[in-house]
């Protein structure tokens, strides 16, 4: 099926909800008004419908091929078409700086066109998506020559950027890397190590492919804190002579086959220090925190196509009667839609995709606050926000967005198993999102173990204050006690691990999965909330397309009835501790 565009649903949510109509009022998004950010949800949606959805299936089926004579990679047939007609749109360079020939737009419109993107080919959409995080951490911490040299090809997608941090024996312990940096006479510095799975590191889409490369100097500590970051070109630009960074062979996955992920052999490559020596977690961390709410998006992207190609079977699909009598008594049997159990299916994806939406585009326009708002602490308070998020946004949604999937896949029965619809493969690409970018277990970590203590907790009693001032605010908000239960739902579990986890550690990482999904469920609910207030209010005014008015409403009344309940056995495994997770012996595993 043709991928439709959630663009209504985007609409409602950037101008009606999030107020993104206003964002052109503050000086650094002047260009972007509703008009503009109407044309980009439609022509996204278009690109993603015309030119990336065809490559989806032959992608997966052809992966990528790599040449040991030549260690080089083919990308699938179609890949460089679509590419090349991606750029030529101007998407690569969407929300980068003007000052190297972006367009400057914000931050929110590229998660849309990232959720469009994953929607019809996740793979195709690794190339760009990595680059963006390079260009993200240039752009931020490196030197002007540096970016004078890069980022304008970068931006403008003529070359490519990747991220180098796994080795064979580290990934999430990147402290324990042995890729080595050693000075060179002329300032530049000398890379050798081993890479492996690293996304886009060889293939044949641009003629240079920029990484960047965690190494450790000579003398480092043997810790995060003795790991620099380096920028390595494929092709060195002065010259044009071939760096010694080489693919050194492919990994054959499960899913996003069209996607190349490569071995890369570091053999005393060109490399120049990006920010400071020892420095280069922090430098990192920028693009992985872009990279992280980027692969958020993945999971909702592939979450909306398996739902939209599921809905489309369960109304053709016919097996039984409803329960409540024949709906379609001149055929055979009723279309699926009519059982109780598969609305279930459907209602679940559809209202937790939306949910799931709201939030990604919420912490988007709170990234646009931190960087354009002319009042510091509103920067820094919606930067607070962004950072509280990011692993929320990451886990919950590829997590639910894979959960989805699965439903998605159930609803076709034996169909959804079969290489004949795109179920089984959207199934095996949204996989990987739940593990690479720091696995969901660790965004979990980074939550409990960082963000909640980062400034003294100021960061969790603002994401506290945004719910607490809407229902101030809003005396008849929709389902307001629902919502007001949430919260104090999670504020008691955040006393609770601010109780518990200084004196042990082990409580936090017990609690951490749970409390990442009791704070994406309340802050699911808060939107929510405000959704079906907004809605209603178009309602009583006659505004707007009541169908789909009408829809949001009853979606909220789904969210609150079936999904939010799931905080209350959250809130149990919280602060039931680690002690039925510890019991164990080694010898008892086993037994
Ligand atoms: C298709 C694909 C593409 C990738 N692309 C890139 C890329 O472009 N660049 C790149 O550098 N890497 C890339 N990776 C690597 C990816 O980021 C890592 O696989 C991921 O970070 C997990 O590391 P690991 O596989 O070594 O697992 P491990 O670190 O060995 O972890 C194994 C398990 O233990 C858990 N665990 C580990 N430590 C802890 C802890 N302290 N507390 C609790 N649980 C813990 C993890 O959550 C996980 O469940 C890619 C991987 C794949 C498969």
């Amino acid at each position: 099926m043709q991928y439709q565009a959630p663009s209504n649903d985007i609409q409602f949510l950037l101008f009606d909800v999030l107020g993104l109509d206003k964002l052109h009022e503050l000086e650094k998004y002047a260009d972007a008004t509703p008009d503009l950010i109407t044309a980009v949800i439609e022509e996204a949606g278009k690109l993603a419908a015309t030119v990336i959805q065809p490559t989806n299936k032959v992608g997966d089926q052809q992966g990528c091929q790599y040449d040991p004579e030549t260690k080089t990679v083919k990308t699938p047939d179609g890949f460089k078409q679509a590419y090349d007609t991606f750029v030529a749109g101007g998407w690569t360079a969407l929300d980068a700086p003007l000052a190297y020939g972006g367009q400057g737009l914000p931050h929110t419109l590229k998660f849309v066109v990232d959720e469009m993107v994953c929607s019809t080919n996740m793979s195709l959409g690794m190339y760009p998506g990595l680059t963006h995080g390079a260009i993200s951490a240039l752009y931020e911490h490196g030197s002007d020559a540096l970016k004078d040299i890069y980022l304008e090809k970068l931006i403008s997608g003529q070359w490519t950027g990747t991220m180098c941090l796994t080795e064979p024996h580290c990934g999430t312990d990147l402290g324990l890397i042995r890729t080595k940096a050693t000075p060179n006479d002329d300032g530049s510095y000398a890379i050798e190590g081993t890479k492996i799975w690293i996304t886009g590191g060889e293939h044949d889409l641009v003629d240079n492919i920029v990484h960047l490369v965690l190494a450790k100097l000579p003398g480092a500590p043997n810790t995060t804190k003795g790991i620099s970051l380096f920028i390595v070109p494929k092709f060195l630009p002065d010259t044009g002579e071939r760096n010694p960074a080489f693919c050194g062979g492919l990994e054959h996955k499960m899913g996003i086959k069209g996607s190349a992920t490569c071995v890369m052999n570091f053999e005393g490559a060109k490399g120049w220090l990006v920010g400071e020596p020892n420095d280069g977690m922090r430098a990192m961390f920028t693009m992985m925190n872009e990279a992280r709410l980027m692969v958020g998006m993945q999971g909702l992207g592939l979450a909306e196509m398996a739902y939209q190609e599921s809905l489309g079977f369960a109304r053709e699909r016919l097996q039984s009667r409803s329960l409540s009598g024949p709906k379609n008594p001149d055929g055979p049997a009723d279309p699926i839609i009519v059982h109780p159990d598969v609305r279930r299916m459907l209602m679940r994806q559809k209202v937790l995709n939306e949910g799931m939406r709201a939030l990604a585009l919420f912490t988007g326009h709170q990234l646009d606050i931190s960087k354009a708002h002319p009042d510091a602490a509103a920067r820094e308070a919606a930067d607070d926000l962004v950072q509280i998020l990011t692993p929320v946004v990451k886990a919950f949604l590829t997590d639910e967005g894979y959960n989805n999937a699965n439903w998605g896949q159930q609803v076709l029965g034996g169909s959804g198993f079969t290489q004949d619809w795109p179920l089984e493969q959207l199934v095996r690409d949204g996989r990987i999102a739940r593990i690479y970018e720091g696995t969901n277990g660790i965004q979990a970590l980074d939550l409990v173990g960082r963000k909640l203590s980062l400034k003294g907790g100021q960061l969790v009693r603002n994401l506290f204050g945004v719910i607490t001032g809407y229902l101030k605010e809003h005396q008849d908000a929709p389902h307001r006690e629902a919502v007001k239960g949430a919260l104090k739902q999670l504020e008691q579990a955040t006393l609770w691990l601010a109780t518990n986890a200084p004196k042990d550690p082990e409580q936090a990482g017990a609690a951490a999965t749970p409390y990442l999904r009791l704070m994406a469920l309340t802050m699911i609910g808060y939107l929510w909330s405000r959704m079906a207030g907004v809605a209603q209010q178009q309602l009583d005014k006659g505004e707007g397309n009541t169908t789909f008015l009408q829809a949001k409403v009853a979606s909220a009344q789904y969210y609150f009835d079936k999904l939010l309940p799931e905080a209350d056995w959250l809130m149990k495994d919280i602060t039931s501790g680690k002690d039925s997770l510890m019991a164990f012996g080694d010898d008892h595993w086993a037994a």
